[in-house]
């Protein structure tokens, strides 16, 4: 393939709905292996640095983008400045590739496995940092400091298992919250319930855009996220686990 079919491709791929909503998972795969290939290419060929880094990008992972568009980019050109600055407002989603999502999902009390696709990974031979025990899921979501700043265990060395995630180990051992959704006005749930919800349940900011959007409660707890639906508009649903009233937060994509 010649550099100028490679752009091409990539620009046709740019033009594609999100990559996590693509049915086809043979055709993630494909595009994670045309990823690997510019990024090969990348190495020897700086021409590359700005596809690949739109490949990362389309892969929902910003902060790989701006590292390979660091590396090609011209610092004299004033486009090329402006969309390096680009790169710190996109927000991270990573989506992970088919070949290496963890087998099951872990059930967590406010979120269902089946929206954790993305925030698990499987590694051969995985060891989890804080058990020390050998696991087949290991974390890429995200975190919180206590300054409020975004972690992305994506791109750390440190890999834990989502035992270590639902037994408070990993919030403790990094000193992170996993989910940061404004809660000063909620006071029907009390404080064993909010450490599980910010401490022991893997980030769902996904659904949480905004710093006024509130996680649903009902019942004096919060509801459980249940369903996601990206097909026409974007649809969150959460289900109280007490009375099973069922919320849903709809917003237009
Ligand atoms: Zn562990
Ligand atoms: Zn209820």
């Amino acid at each position: 393939m010649s550099f100028s079919e490679d752009k091409t491709r990539m620009t046709e791929y740019m033009k594609e709905r999100p990559l996590d909503e693509w049915e086809d998972e043979a055709a993630v795969e494909e595009f994670f292996c045309f990823l690997d290939r510019l990024a090969e290419q990348a190495k020897e060929d700086s021409s590359y640095c700005a596809i690949l880094s739109d490949a990362y990008l389309k892969a929902g992972d910003p902060l790989k983008a701006k590292e390979a568009f660091a590396r090609g980019y011209n610092p004299k050109n004033k486009k090329d400045i402006k969309k390096l600055m680009s790169f710190d407002s996109w927000k991270a989603n990573p989506v992970t590739r088919p070949s290496e999502k963890a087998g099951e999902l872990p059930d967590f009390t406010y979120v269902s496995g089946k929206l954790l696709k993305n925030k698990f990974v499987r590694k051969k031979d995985g060891v989890c940092c804080i058990c020390n025990k050998s696991r087949t899921a290991f974390y890429v979501g995200a975190a919180f400091t206590d300054t409020s700043e975004k972690i992305n265990f994506l791109n750390t060395e440190d890999q834990f298992c989502a035992d270590c995630i639902r037994n408070g180990a990993a919030a403790e051992k990094f000193k992170i919250t996993f989910n940061d959704p404004y809660l000063q006005d909620i006071t029907v749930v009390d404080d064993d319930k909010k450490d599980e919800l910010l401490k022991k349940t893997p980030e769902c900011s996904l659904a949480f855009d905004f710093d006024e959007d509130m996680w649903p409660c009902c019942c004096g707890d919060f509801c459980r996220y249940e369903e996601y639906d990206g097909t026409y508009e974007e649809t969150f649903t959460f289900r109280c686990r007490h009375c099973g009233k069922e919320t849903v937060w709809t917003k237009m994509t």
